[in-house]
């Protein structure tokens, strides 16, 4: 097949070949120097074809001038999203059945909800016994549905590491894509992966968590209509400030037209007729997005949201300084409200893994609800269950719970709007 290479997103190395699992591994190293560098989670990866062809090769980019940027631009999420985005722009690339995302670090939940979403490869260096997919080494995947395991143990690599230190380690789950004539990784380079990402990890989390405390963020409502930040935050979406929750965390009927809006056109653009809305620690809409699965299977209505808010904050810093940060508070002293609740599907461990890249820390104790939604796709018992099984970031130290929102008026207007909106999915669909 011919391959058609276009606009990469980061350093890229389009002529190169590995044949060399370890050659391919130092490069996602070189990457991962990059991050570092850059004061960002130490990750980098490498997208190679069938034939070992380097497609793409990137790095974390969560932080940037040292505040979060995207807490969704992981190295593996950048690079399937980059691969859609080629597809769209008519390039000539294999399926991703035939492409292999090789990672100096096992993928989070997020990546790994994209991967399996999408259908790639992954093969992984270093384990991360905190937030990858495999936290417990054994390959057994215990945070997917049972129906997934069998699919990562197809399709998610962890090469043998050469050696007699303790990251020498045997080959695991998935077999090597044959491409490779050289299949073991030496354990300096293995050591390598580990420790720059662990050098990182905890000063990135404390970068994404640095922020005003609630009682120092000023009402957004009180902003004149003109001021730049108002402009900026409608320029994304047109409602933002025109609704306004009774509480913090506790969002009323007069929030579901808007949920509904978005979700009709979440439903035209591939989705499940979801839609995501953060209102801020004042309880203001700030934003009511759909997600956008017919370009990529990963945009799904809260990565938008949770990338949206992020990158606004990011750019309206450059440009107005810290009177941003006092209007435009930290997400998690406010709420996302999804339409559609969580399942134990892979698009939903996007979601949840995202939320988790989102807060990277403790809940603060004066809002632990920060994420809920309206009407369930699976009984809150079960969901529960499933988050407990999450690795230990989001599990243990962060607190992943979705909860129903309280209002029964509510979940009875979106309930009742539901239908409505799937059938103009299918319709425009089938257009
Ligand atoms: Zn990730």
């Amino acid at each position: 097949m011919e391959i058609r290479h276009c606009s990469p997103l980061g350093a890229t190395l389009l002529s190169q070949t590995y044949e060399s699992l370890e050659d391919a591994v130092n490069e996602a190293a070189n990457q991962a120097v990059r991050a570092y560098c850059q004061g960002t989670f130490s990750v980098g990866g490498v997208m190679l074809d069938n034939s070992g062809n380097v497609l793409n090769a990137l790095h974390n980019n969560v932080v940037e001038d040292g505040m979060t940027f995207d807490p969704t631009a992981h190295g593996e999420r950048q690079l399937i999203d980059w691969y859609y985005d080629q597809i769209s722009s008519g390039a000539l690339l294999p399926p991703p059945e035939e492409i292999t995302i090789l990672t100096s670090l096992d993928p989070c939940c997020m990546c790994s909800g994209s991967i399996l979403s999408s259908g790639f490869n992954v093969v992984s260096a270093a384990f991360d016994t905190f937030s990858g997919i495999d936290y417990d080494t054994l390959a057994d995947f215990p945070s997917l549905d049972p129906a997934l395991r069998p699919v990562a143990q197809a399709t998610f690599s962890y090469p043998e590491v050469s050696g007699d230190s303790c990251f020498a380690r045997p080959a695991t789950s998935a077999p090597l894509p044959a491409f490779f004539s050289q299949t073991v990784i030496n354990q300096n380079t293995q050591a390598l992966c580990l420790s720059l990402f662990e050098a990182t990890l905890s000063g990135v989390q404390d970068t994404v968590n640095n922020d005003l405390p609630p009682d120092l963020l000023i009402d957004p409502a009180t902003l004149a209509p003109d001021d730049p930040l108002v402009i900026a935050l409608r320029d994304i979406y047109p409602q933002a400030l025109t609704y306004k929750a009774p509480s913090l965390g506790t969002p009323d009927a007069g929030l579901a037209p808007y949920l509904l809006e978005a979700a009709a056109i979440d439903a035209e653009r591939g989705g499940k007729g979801s839609s995501v809305a953060f209102l801020d620690y004042f309880g203001n809409l700030m934003l009511c997005l759909p997600g956008n699965q017919v370009h990529s299977p990963v945009q799904t209505p809260f990565m938008l949201t949770t990338r949206s808010w992020a990158q606004l904050r990011h750019q309206l810093y450059q440009q107005e300084g810290d009177r941003v940060l006092q209007y435009f508070g930290h997400p998690k002293y406010g709420t996302f409200v999804l339409t559609l609740g969580q399942d134990t599907a892979a698009s939903s461990l996007i979601d949840l893994g995202a939320y988790g890249s989102t807060m990277e820390e403790a809940l603060p104790a004066e809002n632990p609800w920060s994420l809920q939604y309206v009407v369930p796709s699976i009984p809150q018992s079960a969901l529960t269950a499933y988050c407990q099984t999450l690795p230990p970031l989001y599990s243990q130290s962060i607190g992943v719970m979705p909860r129903q929102v309280s209002d029964r008026a509510l979940i009875d207007a979106v309930t009742e709007g539901l239908p409505l909106t799937a059938r103009r999915g299918a319709e425009s669909l089938a257009l």
